[in-house]
């Protein structure tokens, strides 16, 4: 387990984000929110992927408005997402959002800043401050040039200080840019800088290849580095393609205790079974498992139990045939037509035995 930073804990709905609890995996919909069936329909999906905690852009009162139905049928908390209109923020707050993301910079005069904070004191609704390379105040542009890691951190700061002055704590902040160099630079700075839990994000990453291999690259140097209390994989891809990306990285660093690992071999001349279809099976099937437990898919049963000997069960080819191990030892052979099916039923006997202690 690496070491995490120490920050302010702060509550969101039934989760608390930062302090010494686990990093938390967020996504967000790409519905439109008013549109509630559809809107319900994919954060479920999103929650069976392990997502834990979902954002909806609030860009209208409609939107707003359906937040109050949405809560009654979903069962992680909701984020709303609001730029600048802070009627559209107390709407959602009276609607039943769990947080708001939201620059208090970017309200307005300040007894408009003051109505949402002070509806969120009341409900107990953290505030995400979301500052963006893209987006910076004109006057840090002015002041640097272009975008910095300084100027976003200095932006945090703003936006922070408008929140403190408030006497409002409940702040979890993000810094994302596009530029991985430059968002790994400002969580870094701000990390040494700022008490609140980070929200971790690449923004605007790009395709489900691309935006994965750029958010790994970012965000695993952060999470290494103990940063990080929350985080988003940002995609162009169906958004269930984001927590499985953010739950697979968190495993690399063992950060998350309630996921199952596939453990498969690169393959080589020796290979004896169509190892890529069914590593990508097996992958499919302990995806969503909610036990760590670790499962191995290897070519041939040559070098196979020794390279899963960390595995809690596994599967090496042989020729017609396959041979199932625990712990790199045999248990029995299976035909080659039934070992997919034979590994999962072992699958299911470990979960089983797993939930039950
Ligand atoms: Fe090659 Fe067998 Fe090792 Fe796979 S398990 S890489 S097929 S030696």
């Amino acid at each position: 387990m690496f070491l995490r930073q120490d920050t302010r804990p702060v509550k969101v709905g039934n989760l608390t984000i930062g302090g010494s609890n686990e990093v938390i995996i967020q996504s967000m919909c790409t519905t439109k929110t008013a549109d509630v069936e559809a809107t319900v329909a994919e954060i479920l999906r999103l929650e069976e992927a392990g997502c834990q905690l979902v954002r909806v852009t609030v860009n209208n009162e409609e939107a707003a408005a359906a937040i109050k139905e949405i809560k009654k049928r979903i069962h992680i908390p909701l984020v709303a997402d609001i730029h600048f209109n802070y009627k559209l923020a107390l709407l959602a707050i009276e609607n039943g959002i769990d947080k708001v993301r939201i620059n208090p910079g970017n309200i307005g005069r300040r007894e408009k800043v003051e109505a949402v904070v002070n509806a969120c004191k009341e409900k107990g609704i953290p505030i995400r401050i979301g500052v963006n390379a893209g987006s910076l105040e004109q006057h840090l542009l002015d002041k640097y040039g272009y975008p910095t890691p300084e100027a976003m951190v200095e932006s945090a700061l703003y936006h922070i200080s408008i929140l403190e002055e408030l006497d409002f704590h409940d702040i979890i902040v993000s810094l994302k840019a596009s530029d991985v160099p430059m968002a790994i630079a400002a969580y870094t700075k701000a990390a040494g800088i700022i008490k609140y839990p980070l929200h971790l994000g690449i923004t605007e990453a790009g395709t489900l290849f691309t935006g994965t291999v750029k958010s790994a690259a970012g965000m695993g140097a952060l999470l290494a580095s103990g940063i990080g209390s929350t985080m988003r994989i940002s995609l162009s891809a169906d958004p269930v393609e984001e927590v499985k990306v953010a739950r697979e990285l968190l495993k690399t660093f063992g950060l998350i205790t309630n996921a199952a690992t596939l453990i498969s071999c690169p393959t080589c001349g020796r290979l004896d079974i169509d190892l890529f279809s069914i590593a990508n099976e097996v992958e499919d099937y302990i995806a969503k498992l909610k036990v760590p437990i670790k499962v191995s898919v290897l070519g041939c049963a040559v070098n196979g139990p020794g390279e899963a000997k960390e595995a809690d069960i596994g599967i090496a080819g042989a020729r017609g045939e396959g041979l199932l191990f625990r712990y790199g030892k045999m248990i029995r052979k299976v035909p080659e037509a039934d070992m997919v099916d034979e590994l999962k039923k072992e699958i299911d006997v470990i979960v089983k035995a797993y939930e039950e202690t």
